[in-house]
């Protein structure tokens, strides 16, 4: 039997792929990124899985149910990283997905069992989040071939370099009649089953961003000669913004962000002319985040009218919450509770996933880990070999749970 403590030094073994060592990089088509592939279809294939790489670089893997060809429960989550990553945000949902296929092989299933390891959840090379796992919901749009990593290689390019033809990424696309539906495992990228002193909880939604950018123009003048009666100061505009999309959403549970900001002309002795500022929102629904929108928006109007500046909002960024289905909520909770849990945590994910993909094609379903301190995208992510046993325990009956609804529905 795969044991926590093998899937541990799995993900370990998978850090050996990186083009930064000693940090972890691994990026979407390149040479890291076949090589994680090629290990994790050698351990599909230990688990009795037949493996075969799709036509956007997607690791998958499969068995046959009771009778070939049954539609699929995909299990699985992503093999690709940030900058400078931990080792666990996505390896650990794949080779946790493979060591429950393991412990599964000689089980009758009404279903096929299929594991897949996405080829790009992160975005860090082409700057656009999902591509993988939006291929296999078969959203793909043409647009995107032309985007291009930090050395002017294009998408396109990528793909043939990769030795895939872009002409047939259709085909990773599935159809929901060939589908069951999707579990995945995931740190949580938070505190919050740490601060409840829980191994496990299960995730009710997967909140979609809306992300903005604000320009706050006012005028820029001399910093020694302009009275403040006579100033429109953009900086001190945007400033006032960003502390008032603090303490707005502190209030409420919308979670806002100011990542960035850039002021000009930016010399020391020049009034602000210009500031723009990005913002991130996002909440646990969509009606929710977009009211904290509303109101944001007007109240920072107001404020730039009062210091004469003008605000101009471009959205740069919109996609829809992806709640899991109840039904595979409840898949989840079964399998918490068979580890000793009796009162399973439910969370709404802050952070994305591939599930919000594909949640297009099929129903999903998430099961968190604790994660150390709720750090996460950085070196010093960590997650616990009990934590980890716990999380196969409830993977491995999750997968049962659905496959005795399927029977008692067939
Ligand atoms: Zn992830």
């Amino acid at each position: 039997m795969t044991t926590a403590r093998d899937v541990l030094d799995r993900c370990a073994e998978l850090d050996r792929f990186t083009a930064t060592p000693p940090q972890l990089e691994r990026v979407y088509l390149s040479r890291e990124h076949a090589s994680a592939n090629a290990v994790a279809g050698r351990w599909m294939e230990e688990a009795g899985l037949r493996t075969w790489q799709d036509a956007a670089g997607n690791q998958c893997g499969r068995r046959e149910g009771a009778a070939p060809g049954l539609p699929a429960l995909l299990v699985g989550s992503h093999l690709d990283t940030v900058p400078d990553a931990g080792s666990y945000d996505g390896m650990l949902g794949v080779v946790m997905a493979i060591a429950v296929a393991q412990r599964l092989r000689d089980r009758e299933l009404p279903f096929a069992l299929e594991v897949i390891g996405f080829s790009d959840e992160e975005g860090t090379r082409f700057g656009k989040a999902l591509l993988g796992s939006q291929a296999l919901a078969g959203v793909w749009e043409e647009d995107w071939w032309d985007l291009r990593d930090r050395d002017g290689v294009t998408l396109h390019q990528a793909f043939l370099e990769f030795g895939l033809d872009p002409r047939r990424v259709g085909e990773a696309a599935r159809r929901p009649d060939e589908l069951v539906g999707y579990l995945e495992a995931h740190i949580e990228q938070g505190p919050y089953l740490e601060a409840e002193d829980r191994s496990l909880g299960y995730v009710t939604t997967i909140a979609g961003a809306r992300r903005f950018r604000l320009s706050f123009i006012g005028e820029a003048r001399h910093a020694g000669g302009t009275p403040y009666s006579r100033r429109r100061d953009a900086l001190v505009g945007a400033s006032e913004a960003i502390v008032l999309i603090e303490r707005r959403a502190r209030a409420s549970d919308c979670i806002a962000t100011v990542g960035r900001i850039e002021v000009q002309p930016g010399a020391i002795n020049v009034i602000p002319g210009r500031a723009d500022i990005s913002l991130d929102l996002r909440a646990a629904t969509d009606d929710e985040r977009d009211l904290m929108w509303t109101m944001l928006r007007s109240e920072i109007e107001r404020a730039c009218a009062q210091r004469g500046l003008r605000l101009e909002v471009r959205e740069t960024h919109h996609a829809s919450a992806m709640p899991c289905a109840p039904w595979l909520q409840e898949a989840v909770m079964a399998g918490i509770r068979s580890t000793g849990d009796d009162d399973p945590v439910g969370l709404w994910s802050r952070a994305g996933h591939d599930a919000m993909a594909v949640g297009l094609t099929t129903d999903v379903g998430m099961l968190f880990l604790r994660c150390h301190d709720g750090i996460s995208h950085h070196p010093e992510e960590d997650v616990r070999e009990l934590d980890v046993s716990a999380g196969l325990d409830a993977l491995e009956r999750a997968v049962l749970e659905v496959a005795a609804r399927i029977e008692v529905s067939a």
